[in-house]
């Protein structure tokens, strides 16, 4: 069996990274000084761990250089990762952090890209939330999306329909400029969630979509679309959002002909990078190495 070392060495993408979490507990912790009491943890679900953003990591990222410095350290760990395609998301929010100017958000973000050149191909990802503030949203993401500083973007927040329709002209924009269109869904949601979802925006990607093997007629459905799913099984597993590890459906995914890539989401909270999720998958027995080399091929 390959060891760890084997998938670290190999090239792959990290297409599901939040990157002002995205970095290991003990580079952040480094970096804060502030301990996070019993963590990273196994958690019941999104409301206990956004219990902790709220209560240790938002505190402490006060200023545009706290934003800067977490994005780096982000960064950082996925190189050390062997990880050379990096879709990073960073959260419309942080414009706040820069007092809303966007020249300077978006001169830090391309500074960033810039320095780590050399090593990882970043492209960066324009995040929103569906519970963020609809006002600032229409105010910044039509600019930020014809920046062309962004690659891709991103919705995410409680998986729910009512008020989708507000972002579908964002989709539509990022569709005429080519830039990638993602979701959040089928974390917690079931099948026919995510068939909706990738219907109503046309997306190209999801992120989790775990849902859909729940109904094999939507696997079917993603597979002929050739919608390919970034999902991270240890996140599934810390968040419970899948019994055991084990049990995580990947598998059925890769069968069904679902183009798949592994993420990291937050690896501040779930500690596991995209080798060593691959490796642990293989090692516990849910796919094959043959798995293996399709999850490492995609995306990069
Ligand atoms: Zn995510």
């Amino acid at each position: 069996m390959r060891d760890l070392e084997y998938y670290i060495s190999q090239p792959k993408v990290d297409a599901h990274n939040h990157l002002n979490l995205g970095m290991h507990y003990e580079a952040f912790l480094a970096w804060s000084g502030e301990p996070i009491p019993d963590f990273p943890r196994r958690m019941s679900g999104l409301d206990e761990m956004h219990e902790v953003i709220s209560r240790y990591t938002r505190p402490r990222c006060r200023t545009a250089e706290d934003v800067e410095s977490l994005i780096r350290m982000s960064v950082r760990d996925a190189i050390a990762d062997g990880v050379t395609v990096l879709e990073g998301s960073i959260d419309i929010g942080f414009m706040y952090h820069f007092g809303e100017n966007m020249d300077n958000f978006l001169a830090m973000i391309s500074s960033v890209v810039s320095d780590n050149a050399a090593k990882i191909d970043m492209r960066p990802e324009l995040g929103f939330g569906k519970t963020f503030d609809k006002d600032k949203i229409h105010k910044w993401a039509p600019d930020l999306i014809r920046s062309g500083v962004f690659k891709s973007i991103d919705l995410y927040g409680p998986e729910i329909f009512e008020g989708i329709e507000d972002f579908k002209y964002l989709f539509e924009l990022s569709e005429k400029l080519g830039l990638k269109k993602k979701a959040h869904v089928g974390e917690f949601s079931d099948a026919d969630s995510v068939q909706r979802l990738v219907e109503f925006f046309d997306l190209q990607e999801i992120q989790h979509g775990i849902g859909a093997a729940q109904d094999p007629a939507v696997l079917a459905f993603l597979a002929k679309r050739k919608v390919r799913c970034n999902v991270c099984p240890q996140s599934n597993y810390m968040l419970s959002a899948v019994p055991t590890f084990e049990e995580h459906p990947v598998k059925a995914m890769l069968d069904a002909g679902v183009p798949v890539t592994i993420g990291t989401d937050d690896l501040l909270f779930f500690d596991h990078g995209c080798s060593l999720q691959i490796y642990n998958l293989v090692a516990k027995g849910v796919i094959t190495e043959k798995d293996a080399d399709t999850l490492l091929k995609t995306g990069v």
